[in-house]
């Protein structure tokens, strides 16, 4: 280990484009991941008997308005040009979402024009059904507490129009990678500059950074693990929403017809189905087989040993996050980012945003 100029300790999408952007500018990087294999959340398998990409931690779409991004993912893959579209299944009907001009004038059985949408969901009836049908179940599902305690910024995700536009998302690059997402990674870290070790979690013993019994070298330590963890868990444990996913194989050619159903009642008890054929329609011999994968996703409070997916952000979670970036202030060389070391739930896209601001020093 040495001849080190800089370690990244996790080789999600973040530490992998530092990993990169460092590499790049002839520094020597040594990347450790704790789990077995590259890729954090964004790691996919493929199923060996029907060639489906199973996106192993929830869907996973590359979306971004932020040209640097998409330029610089452009440089690991190229992407099929799928643009998201997300169901909404409510007491045996399904709708179009966002919230738009398809969604409303189904559900109310009406034919409003772009300018009357307004003047109509202005009138607290219109707005609390569409709210219960659609908002109320699947966010008390998702957060496990009702939608009133939610922080409000994270239902504003879901974008509101006044057309006929049912992108699911605003950004107008989008896309799923052609030779899928394991490849991007696979290319980032591919670089005579960058080592990768897996199996290989960084822990902090007594202000010394540590694998198994190494001592690592003392260069900067760029780090996307849990932040309380690294600290022991002293101040307290930060609280994340954590999922379930059930997979199965099914003999048909297709179930639901698109990639994500979403479930909006309180009573079923998964949040949604995808069906992951649907996010490769370029590969007609995979659409075409009389088989499919479809993964029902569960919602549950995070405990230790189980994975984070989504931080929950109270005053309680901020001042604990507080305490642990003073901590991290004291270790020089130490810089936090990524979803887990940054206790922030990113895009992919605002994760590479991130990794390309940060001074390298070039
Ligand atoms: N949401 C909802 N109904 C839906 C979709 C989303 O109530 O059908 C709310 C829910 O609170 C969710 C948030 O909007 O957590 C953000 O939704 P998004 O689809 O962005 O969630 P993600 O795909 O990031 O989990």
């Amino acid at each position: 280990m040495t001849n080190v100029d800089v370690i990244i300790a996790g080789a999600g999408i973040w530490g992998s484009t530092l990993a990169r952007r460092f590499a790049e500018s002839g520094r020597k990087v040594l990347v450790l991941e704790k789990r077995r294999q590259v890729g954090g959340n964004v790691r996919c398998e493929t199923d060996a008997e029907t060639g489906i990409e199973i996106h192993s931690y929830g869907s996973h779409i590359f979306h971004t308005s932020l040209p640097e991004v998409w330029k610089f993912i452009n440089r690991f893959t190229t992407f099929n040009g799928y643009q998201h579209k997300v169901l909404a299944r409510y007491k045996g009907k399904t709708y179009f979402l966002p919230l738009g001009l398809t969604l409303v004038n189904s559900f109310f059985g009406v034919e409003l024009t772009p300018a009357e949408l307004p003047a109509f969901m202005a009138d607290e009836a219109h707005s609390s059904a569409i709210f219960d049908a659609f908002f109320r179940g699947y966010t008390s599902k998702q957060w496990g507490r009702a939608p009133e305690e939610v922080d409000p910024s994270i239902i504003k995700r879901v974008p509101v129009r006044a057309t006929y536009d049912v992108n699911y998302f605003n950004d107008y690059c989008q896309g799923i990678p052609l030779d899928g997402y394991n490849s991007i990674f696979e290319k980032l870290l591919d670089h005579s500059n960058i080592t990768v070790r897996c199996d290989a979690g960084v822990r902090l013993e007594n202000g010394a950074f540590k694998v198994d019994a190494d001592d690592l070298p003392r260069v900067p330590l760029y780090y996307s693990g849990p932040v309380d963890a690294l600290f022991d868990y002293r101040h307290g444990v930060l609280p994340w929403r954590t999922l379930k996913f059930e997979t199965e194989k099914l003999d048909i050619a297709d179930y639901q017809g698109t990639s994500v159903v979403n479930y909006t009642e309180a009573e079923v008890p998964y949040t949604r189905i995808h069906e992951f054929k649907h996010y490769h329609p370029e590969l007609k011999d995979i659409m075409a087989k009389p088989k499919t994968i479809v993964m029902r996703e569960y919602s549950a409070e995070w405990k230790l040993g189980d994975e984070p997916y989504y931080p929950i952000d109270t005053a309680q979670s901020r001042e604990l996050l507080a305490a642990y970036k003073a901590e991290a202030e004291k270790i020089p060389n130490l810089i936090l980012g990524g979803r887990l070391g940054a206790y922030k739930y990113f895009d992919m896209d605002k994760s590479i945003e991130s990794a390309l601001k940060i001074d390298i020093g070039e």
